[in-house]
C-alpha cells in the first residue's frame, strides 16, 4: 500500500516527480511553480491507481477525505464552491501516465454542473454557454463512467443526437444552435442515460467527481491504451496519476478560444511555432476535428496581445525544460493560461535538427543532444516516408520488417516483379508472397516493397528488405496470400493483381492505393549529429553485414568501419552462377567437380577484390558457406512434377530425373539443423577451400594494386571445437599456399561464429582455435529457444500480446537467456585468449536495446545490415554515455 500522500496540489509538485504524478501532473506543478498562468488543481498519484487495481478495484480509504482538502485549498484561492449554485466551481479530470499516451485514455470535462446549478448560472451567464457545458459534461462523463456496463452510452451515441438535432434545426455548425434548443437536448441526454442505465444521472457533484477519477483509472486497462502500451513498450505495472484542475473556459464567447501547439515544427523541425487553435470552442473540438482549426499565425492578427503572451509562453517552456515542448492552451474572456506541456513527439528528421539546432543556440550539451534522439528514428532519415500530414487507410498490419514507404502494384512472382518493375518496364510493383526464399532476391530487388504473409523479423525477405533498404512488411497474418490475389481475412476484401496498395514498412502498415512518397534529406544536421555521436561511442566499433561492393559503399557512407559479416552463400545465388553451383554439386567424380569450382572461383575471387577495393583497407569478416546446399538446387516439388508428368506421357527426362535423385538425396525434414555452417565445410571441405582461395587471392590483388585487405575469414555453426580445428587446419593450408602463391603479405586471420548454444558453453576450449568470435544471435535465439527463425511469427505475436515473453526475441536479445550465454562464452574465451575480439552479426547488432547490451557485455564492435548503421552508431554514443532515450 502506498504510505505517501496520495493527494498532491499543483504547488506542491514539481517536474521530478513524474513517477509519481504522471507526466501531465508533473508538468502542471512545474509550470506553476515557474509562474506560468496554471488554473490551480491537484493530482491523484499513479500509486493510487496501482493500489486500486491491486486491490481488486478498491479505492483506498480516506482518499476522498484528502480529496477535499485539496479541493477547499482550489475553491479558496478562487473564491468559489463546488458545487454551489450560486458560484460553483467546476472542475476538469483528465489521465496523465508517466509515459505521454495521447489520447489513449479517458478525460471529463465541465463536471460539476447539475440541474440546479445550470439553471442557476444560466441567469447570470450566456445560457448558450451553459447549456453547451453541460451537454458537453453528460455525454463525457455518461461515456467514460458508464459505457463499459451499458450500451449505447457512448460519446458516438450522443453525438448522433446532437447531430439529429442540428439536422432538424437545418444548421451544420455547432455555434448555429441556439440555447434553448441545446437546454432541450440536455433533457433528452439525461432522458437517455436513464433509459440506457435505468439511472439518473448524477446530480450530486461529488458522485460525479468519484465516477470520473474511478473511470480515469479503468482507462489505464482499456484495450486502445494497452495496445499502444504494447507498442510504445510502456510497463503496465506503472499506472495513471488523475489531475483534477479548475476548469477554465474557451467556449463562452468570442473572446474565448482554445489550442495546441509545438514549439517547433515536429516535422522538420524547423525553429517557427506550428500550433491550431479555434475560438469559441473547447479542446476536444481542435483534437476531434468537428471544427477546421486555424493555423496560430492567424492568431497574432486577430489579439497580438495575447499571442505574444504564447510567444512568450512556448519560450519560456523551451528554456525551461531545454526541449521542443507540446501545449495546450486556453483563453477566458481574454485571459490567456496553459492546461499542459510535454516533450512534443516529432520525426526522425524533425528530432535531429532540433537537437543540432539547441546545441547551437546554447540550449543543450552535445551529450544532451545524443542521449535525446531515439536511435531507431535515425531511419526516417534515410528513407523515403510518408509525409507525415498524409490520410490514409490502413488493411492490414504486419511485422515493421523493412523501414520506408513504398506505392506500387501489387504483383504475386517475383519473374513478375522482374519483368514489370525496376530494371524491367520500370514500373512501380509491389512483391506479395506468401514467403520468400532466395529465388525470389530478383524479385524483391525490382520491387518498390515486399508484402509476405508469413516470416519474422530474421525471416530472409527482413534480413534482405533491411539490407537493401527495401521497404517491407512480413509475417502479415491478417492476409491470405494466393497466386493472384490477397484476401483480407477480417473483412474479406480482395486485392488483385495489378490494383495499386502501399506500404509503411517503418509502421508495418499495408495501405489500399497509392500515399505520397517523398525522398529522404541528407541533411548536413544529420551528418554533423553522426560525427557527435561518434565521438562519444569511442573505440565502440560499427560495422556492416554486406556481401557486395555496392552495399559496402552505401554502408561506408552511412558511417561503416567495416564488414562484420559478408554472407559468400549469397554470392551463389546471383544469375549465371547458379547452374555453376548445381553442376558443382551435382558433379559424379572430382574432376568435374574442380571445373565447376575454378568457374566459381573466378566469380568469387573478383566478388572479394571488388569488397575489399570498396573497404579501403578496412577489416572484413568473411563467414564460409552456411545454408544446407539443396537451396540452390531447383525446387523439388516442381521437379517431381515434371518428371511425373513426362512419365505419365511415357517420355523420361535422363538429365532431369538426376537432378531430382540429387535434389532427393539432398533434402532435409529440418535443414535448419542440417547439413549447414562448418558441418558443410567437412562434408565438402573443396568447396570452402576455394572459398578461402578467392578470398586470399583477391585480397592479395588489392594489396599488389598498392591497396590493403584485411580479410577475417570466419566458420559458422561450430558447437565442439574439433569442428573448428577440423576446417581450420585445412582452410590455413590453403591460405599459407595461397599466400606463398601471390607472394605478398595479407594480415588474415581465422575466427568463429558463436551460434551454437553449445559453442557458447565450450567457449574456452573454442578460443584456443580462434582469435575472434562474432556472436550469430539470429541462430543462437534460434537455438536457445528452439524456435524456428522463419515460422515463429505465428506463435511469438501471442506470446507478446499475453505477455508470456516481453518482446520478439528476433527482435532484441533475450538477455536474461541468450544474453546469459554470450556473458558465459566471454567470460569462458577471455581466460584463454584475454585478447579476443568479439563482435555480433546478427540482426540484434542495429537494435538499440540490443547495442546497449553489447557494449555493456564488453564486445568491441556490432554489425548489422547498412541502413541500420547509423542507428548502432547512435545506441553505441547513447550506452557509452549511459543515457538515452528512457527504458520503458
Ligand atoms: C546469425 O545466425 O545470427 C547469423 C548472422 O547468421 P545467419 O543469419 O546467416 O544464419
Ligand atoms: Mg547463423
Amino acid at each position: 500500500m502506498a504510505t505517501q500522500k496520495r493527494v498532491w496540489l499543483f504547488r506542491d509538485g514539481n517536474r521530478s516527480l513524474r513517477d509519481l504524478l504522471g507526466g501531465k501532473g508533473a508538468n502542471l506543478a512545474e509550470m506553476m511553480n515557474i509562474g506560468l498562468p496554471v488554473p490551480p488543481g491537484f493530482t491523484i498519484t499513479t500509486e493510487v491507481c496501482t493500489d486500486y487495481y491491486a486491490s481488486g478495484r478498491q479505492l483506498p480509504e480516506g482518499l476522498t477525505d484528502e480529496i477535499k482538502t485539496a479541493l477547499a485549498d482550489v475553491e479558496k484561492e478562487l473564491g468559489k464552491t463546488f458545487g454551489d449554485p450560486n458560484n460553483p466551481l467546476l472542475l476538469s479530470v483528465r489521465s496523465g501516465a508517466k509515459f505521454s499516451m495521447p489520447g489513449m485514455m479517458d478525460t471529463v470535462l465541465n463536471l460539476g454542473l447539475n440541474d440546479e446549478i445550470v439553471n442557476a448560472l444560466s441567469q447570470v451567464a450566456d445560457p448558450r454557454f451553459v447549456y453547451d457545458s453541460y451537454r458537453r459534461f453528460i455525454m463525457m462523463l455518461s461515456d467514460v463512467a458508464y459505457s463499459d456496463q451499458y450500451d449505447h452510452i457512448t460519446k458516438h451515441d450522443f453525438e448522433h443526437m446532437f447531430y439529429d438535432l442540428k439536422a432538424e434545426l437545418g444548421v451544420t455548425e455547432d455555434l448555429e444552435v441556439p440555447a434553448e434548443s441545446l437546454k432541450a437536448l440536455c433533457d433528452s441526454y439525461k432522458a437517455h442515460v436513464i433509459k440506457q442505465t435505468g439511472k439518473e444521472f448524477p446530480q450530486d457533484p461529488f458522485e460525479q467527481l468519484e465516477a470520473a477519477y474511478t473511470a480515469v483509472f479503468r482507462s489505464w486497462n482499456n484495450e486502445r491504451a494497452i495496445i499502444y502500451r504494447r507498442k510504445e513498450k510502456i510497463d503496465d505495472s506503472i499506472g495513471t496519476a488523475v489531475n483534477i484542475q479548475a476548469m477554465v473556459f474557451g467556449n463562452r464567447g468570442d473572446d474565448c478560444g482554445t489550442g495546441v501547439a509545438f514549439t517547433r515544427d515536429a516535422s522538420t523541425g524547423e525553429n517557427v511555432i506550428f500550433g491550431e487553435y479555434l475560438m469559441n470552442a473547447q479542446g476536444e473540438d481542435v483534437v476531434a476535428g468537428v471544427r477546421t482549426p486555424m493555423p496560430i499565425s492567424e492568431l497574432a492578427k486577430q489579439d497580438p496581445v495575447i499571442y505574444k503572451q504564447f510567444e512568450d509562453t512556448c519560450d519560456i517552456l523551451e528554456k525551461h525544460y531545454k526541449d521542443m515542448q507540446d501545449i495546450e492552451f486556453t483563453i477566458e474572456h481574454g485571459k490567456f493560461y496553459i492546461l499542459q506541456c510535454r516533450s512534443g513527439k516529432r520525426t526522425g528528421p524533425a528530432a535531429v535538427r532540433i537537437a543540432v539546432d539547441q546545441v547551437k543556440e546554447g540550449l543543450i550539451t552535445k551529450e544532451d543532444a545524443i542521449a535525446r534522439v531515439d536511435p531507431n528514428l535515425l531511419t526516417q532519415c534515410l528513407l523515403p516516408v510518408i509525409p507525415a500530414n498524409a490520410k490514409y487507410n490502413v488493411i492490414a498490419r504486419g511485422l515493421p520488417a523493412g523501414p520506408g514507404a513504398a506505392t506500387g502494384i501489387a504483383v504475386f512472382s517475383s519473374d513478375k516483379a522482374a519483368e514489370l518493375g525496376k530494371g524491367g518496364a520500370g514500373e512501380r510493383v509491389i512483391l506479395v508472397r506468401a514467403d520468400t526464399n532466395p529465388d525470389d532476391l530478383k524479385g524483391m530487388l525490382a520491387a518498390q516493397g515486399v508484402l509476405t504473409e508469413r516470416g519474422g523479423m530474421t525471416s530472409h525477405a527482413a534480413l534482405v528488405a533491411r539490407g537493401f533498404g527495401i521497404p517491407t512488411v512480413a509475417g502479415c497474418s491478417e492476409i491470405s496470400v494466393g497466386s493472384d490475389h490477397f484476401v483480407i481475412k477480417a473483412t474479406g476484401q480482395i486485392v488483385k493483381e495489378g490494383e495499386f496498395i502501399s506500404l509503411n514498412g517503418g509502421l508495418g502498415e499495408v495501405i489500399s492505393g497509392q500515399v505520397p512518397v517523398e525522398e529522404a534529406k541528407m541533411t548536413g544536421d544529420f551528418g554533423e549529429y553522426m560525427s557527435w555521436a561518434d565521438e562519444f561511442r569511442g573505440k565502440f566499433g560499427v560495422r556492416t553485414n554486406a556481401d557486395t561492393p555496392k552495399d559496402t559503399e552505401l554502408a561506408i557512407k552511412l558511417g561503416a568501419e567495416g564488414i562484420g559479416l559478408c554472407r559468400t552463400e549469397h554470392m551463389f545465388f546471383e544469375g549465371e552462377r547458379r547452374p555453376v553451383v548445381q553442376r558443382m554439386i551435382l558433379a559424379t567424380n572430382d574432376a568435374d567437380r574442380q571445373v565447376a569450382l575454378d568457374e566459381l572461383l573466378e566469380f568469387q575471387r573478383e566478388d572479394f577484390k571488388g569488397i575489399f577495393e570498396a573497404l579501403g583497407g578496412r577489416p572484413c569478416t568473411v563467414r564460409l558457406i552456411d545454408p544446407p546446399l539443396h537451396e540452390f538446387m531447383p525446387n523439388r516439388e516442381k521437379l517431381i512434377e515434371e518428371v511425373a508428368a513426362l512419365h505419365a506421357l511415357g517420355k523420361s527426362d535422363p538429365e532431369k530425373e538426376a537432378m531430382l535423385k540429387v535434389v532427393e538425396g539432398m533434402h532435409e525434414i529440418n535443414p535448419m539443423m542440417g547439413l549447414r555452417g562448418c558441418r558443410l565445410s567437412i562434408v565438402f571441405p573443396q568447396i570452402v577451400e576455394m572459398q578461402t582461395r578467392a578470398i586470399l587471392e583477391g585480397a592479395s590483388a588489392v594489396v599488389k594494386s598498392g591497396g590493403t585487405a584485411v580479410p577475417e575469414i570466419m566458420i559458422p555453426l561450430v558447437g565442439h571445437v574439433n569442428e573448428l580445428k577440423f576446417v581450420r587446419e585445412r582452410l590455413e593450408a590453403t591460405a599459407a599456399a595461397v599466400v606463398s602463391e601471390q607472394g605478398v603479405s595479407v594480415d588474415y586471420s581465422f575466427g568463429t561464429m558463436i551460434e551454437v548454444p553449445r559453442g557458447a558453453l565450450t567457449a574456452d576450449e573454442i578460443a584456443v582455435e580462434a582469435s575472434f568470435f562474432s556472436f550469430g544471435t539470429n541462430d543462437l535465439t534460434q537455438m536457445t529457444f528452439g524456435f524456428s527463425r522463419d515460422d515463429s511469427d505465428r506463435f511469438l505475436k501471442p506470446y507478446v500480446a499475453e505477455k508470456i515473453l516481453p518482446g520478439d526475441p528476433f527482435e532484441s536479445i533475450d538477455q536474461s537467456g541468450v544474453g546469459q550465454l554470450m556473458k558465459i562464452a566471454i567470460e569462458k574465451a577471455h581466460t584463454v585468449r584475454p585478447d579476443i575480439k568479439l563482435g555480433i552479426c546478427g540482426e540484434h547488432g542495429g537494435e538499440p536495446t540490443s547495442v546497449k547490451f553489447c557494449y555493456e557485455i564488453g564486445l568491441n564492435y556490432v554489425s548489422c545490415s547498412p541502413y541500420r548503421v547509423p542507428i548502432a552508431r547512435l545506441a553505441a554514443a547513447q550506452a557509452a554515455l549511459g543515457k538515452g532515450v528512457s527504458d520503458k
